[in-house]
C-alpha cells in the first residue's frame, strides 16, 4: 500500500518562497537576472518563485536527464538546451532537490560554457547531509535528509507533481 505522509504544507511552502523571492529581489537590484528552471521537478516552484521576485527578470527552461552509475561526477544529457542568450547575464538555476550533488555539478560545469556574468543555486529541497560531490547552494527553500518526497512538482514515476504540498512516500 502507498501511503503519503506530510511533511510540509502548503503554507509553508507559500511563506518559504515568499521570504526566497524577497532576498533574491534584494540581491539581484541592478542585476540582469534569468532564472532557469530545471525540468521537470522545478516548474511548480518556479512558477509560484517568479511571482514573488519584485524586479524584471526573465525565465528559461532547460530539459536534463541523468545517466546514473556511468561516472562519480555524473553524466547528464540536455533534452532542452537553453533560448536566452545567457553570456554576461545573471544566472540563477532554480532546482527542486539537491540530494548527492551529482546532477547540480555537472549542469554548474555545463552553464559555465556559457559564460554568464554570475550563476548562482536555488533549490526547494536541500538534502545537504547526504552529498558526495561538493557543491554551492545559494538559496535552499527546505533542508531535508531522510525520505522520498513528492508533490509540488516532485514525482514518483511521474505521478504526484499536481499535490499542492510535499509529502514522503512510502510504498
Ligand atoms: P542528485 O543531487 O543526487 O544528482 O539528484 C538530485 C535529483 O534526484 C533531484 O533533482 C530529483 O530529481 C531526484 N531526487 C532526489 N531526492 C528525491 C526525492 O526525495 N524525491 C524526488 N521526487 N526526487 C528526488
Ligand atoms: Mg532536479
Ligand atoms: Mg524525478
Amino acid at each position: 500500500m502507498t501511503t503519503l505522509i506530510p511533511m510540509i504544507s502548503q503554507k509553508e511552502i507559500t511563506q518559504k518562497v515568499k521570504e526566497i523571492g524577497r532576498q533574491i529581489s534584494l540581491d539581484y537590484e541592478n542585476k540582469e537576472l534569468i532564472l532557469i528552471g530545471i525540468l521537470k521537478g522545478s516548474f511548480v516552484f518556479l512558477a509560484d518563485l517568479t511571482r514573488v521576485i519584485t524586479l524584471d527578470h526573465q525565465v528559461d527552461l532547460v530539459g536534463v536527464s541523468s545517466y546514473s552509475g556511468t561516472s562519480t561526477t555524473g553524466i547528464i544529457k540536455f533534452t532542452k538546451e537553453p533560448d536566452l542568450e545567457l553570456k554576461g547575464k545573471d544566472i540563477l538555476i532554480v532546482e527542486d532537490i539537491v540530494d548527492t550533488g551529482r546532477t547540480l555539478s555537472a549542469l554548474l560545469n555545463f552553464f559555465k560554457t556559457y559564460e554568464p556574468g554570475s550563476m548562482k543555486v536555488c533549490t526547494l529541497i536541500d538534502k545537504s547531509e547526504r552529498r558526495e560531490t561538493p557543491v554551492d547552494v545559494d538559496y535552499a527553500c527546505f533542508h531535508l535528509n531522510k525520505g522520498f518526497i513528492v508533490g509540488y512538482g516532485l514525482d514518483y514515476d511521474q505521478k504526484y507533481r499536481n499535490l499542492p504540498a510535499i509529502f514522503d512516500l512510502k510504498l
